[in-house]
């Protein structure tokens, strides 16, 4: 079965035909993080997907060349031009300027992905250094007619683009009526929305830089689309992020980018994830205190765990985040470390059976990216007892591909299997209730020097790896 993934354009499934004649090349474009602050875990499950999507097309040998884009000006805190600005905001808080609070966490944000072993973007474009194709493009737009001037800003007029709307079944009266809660009295239509800031709202404005329209900054959209023509071309196959993008960023990319070039389909699939789910203000980047990458990490959870947690949802549903959940996780992770292991030393080998597990692990990931059957999968083929060991490996090592759960290195993982550290914490916990600290301080200081750190806290001994 050939690649198939839920097109958010048709609302159906749909088989993959890239738009290259000779069917290899791959144009792909995932909407990339607001730096102002840590990514939160549900932020991290959008680069997963992408993950998921460009391992899988790289395993069925297409040639995809992924971008994305770091937002490090104009994003205000409403997707449509309400609110204040993300950055300008972080940056007063912090004391620092825009360009050292964007450089801060694009570092935070490159250290979370890599440790969760997402493969990095071949292209990753920054939109303070895409000013001039962010111009270029918006006079392209002004040029088709589809934007006016108001109070100092240069808007994008939907009410000239009939198909806005259609990606997220939107319906134009509604939207020129004023179904959007707006406060911008420039705006001839509710949906309006701003490509060029001058005498904006924000008298403090960090980055300004000098335009046809006058000295100001880009508006959001305009960065996405400005940056993937630049690096895709005016057509390209498929472009990605959360749910919460069909209504307002991604309607309005479509928008100007079919505006500007007058060719339709811009983007050809829209993959969309959707949610994790938790406690609000857990989730939200703009409040103060919600799950990073390295807040599971400092409770003893390996980012892995967290990444098979994913894994263990479709993308398409949304997932519900708990700590009892990510235990779970990285019990059946270890587990799987362990069945791997005790096939160390095997020389992985192709054979039938083997090919026909991989196969069966390939019809669920062309399945609209199925990986919760494809886990079940690779859980099916260390389980088979009937199964050669060096088949085993080869077929488990084949999935790792797009699971990538660093299946090859579970021998080297810490050094430590885990069964011998669960057995150390046990030793240490009989020799502390015996008031033998002594022996206690000599595990955890042994297993110090193998590279294992102990934490005691209130729910007993917990382990991580030193980094
Ligand atoms: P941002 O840095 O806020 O622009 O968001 C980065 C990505 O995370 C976007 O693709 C969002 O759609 C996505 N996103 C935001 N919140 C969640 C969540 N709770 N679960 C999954 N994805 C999310
Ligand atoms: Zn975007």
């Amino acid at each position: 079965m050939a690649l198939t993934l839920f097109n958010t354009l048709s609302r159906r499934v749909e088989a993959f035909e890239p738009l290259d004649p000779k069917g290899k090349k791959i144009g792909f474009y995932g909407c990339g993080p607001t730096v102002y602050n840590y990514a939160h875990i549900g932020n991290l499950r959008a680069y997963l997907c992408h993950d998921i999507l460009v391992r899988t097309l790289r395993a069925l040998d297409y040639e995809v060349t992924h971008v994305m884009n770091i937002t490090d000006v104009g994003h205000l805190s409403g997707d449509n031009d309400s609110g204040e600005d993300k950055m300008v905001k972080s940056a007063e808080e912090r004391g620092k300027s825009v360009l050292e609070v964007a450089q801060f966490y694009t570092d935070a944000f490159f250290n979370d992905i890599d440790r969760m072993n997402i493969v990095r973007p071949d292209i990753v474009c920054k939109a303070t250094e895409h000013i001039g194709d962010m111009i270029a493009l918006i006079k392209r737009i002004e040029a088709n007619g589809f934007t006016y001037q108001a109070g100092g800003n240069l808007y994008f007029d939907i009410s000239r683009f009939p198909a806005y709307g259609d990606l997220a079944r939107l319906r134009m009266d509604a939207l020129k009526a004023g179904a959007r809660t707006t406060v911008d009295t420039n705006k001839r239509n509710a949906g309006d929305f701003v490509l060029w800031f001058t005498k904006s709202k924000f008298e403090n404005q960090a980055l300004v830089w000098d335009s046809p329209w006058g000295r100001g900054y880009p508006g959001w959209h305009i960065e996405c689309s400005a940056m993937s023509i630049t690096y895709l071309g005016e057509q390209f196959d498929i472009h990605s992020g959360g749910v919460d993008h069909v209504p307002v960023h991604h309607t309005n990319e479509i928008a100007q980018s079919e505006a500007a070039t007058g060719k339709h389909p811009w983007v050809k699939y829209w993959i969309h994830n959707e949610f994790l789910i938790m406690d609000k203000e857990k989730m939200s980047k703009s409040g103060g205190a919600f799950l990073t990458l390295q807040s599971l990490v400092d409770r003893g959870f390996d980012p892995l765990d967290y990444r098979y947690l994913l894994l263990g949802g479709h993308y398409r549903s949304q997932l519900q985040f708990s700590f009892t959940a990510l235990e779970g996780a990285r019990n059946a992770r270890r587990s799987l470390l362990e069945k791997v292991r005790a096939l160390e030393g095997e020389k992985p080998e192709a054979d039938e059976a083997a090919k026909k597990r991989v196969a069966a692990f390939y019809r669920a990931m062309n399945d609209d990216l199925a990986t919760p059957r494809a886990l079940a999968e690779l859980w099916g083929t260390l389980r088979d007892n009937s199964l050669a060991p060096a088949s085993a490996l080869y077929a488990a090592l084949e999935m790792d591909a797009v699971l990538g759960l660093k299946l090859a290195a579970a021998g080297a993982e810490t050094g430590v299997p885990d069964h011998e550290i669960e057995t150390l914490i046990a030793c240490r916990a009989d020799a502390k209730k015996n008031r033998d600290f002594a022996k206690a301080d000599s595990i955890r200081e042994n297993l110090k020097a193998r590279g294992i750190i102990l934490e005691d806290g209130k729910n007993g001994t917990i382990w991580k790896k030193a980094l």
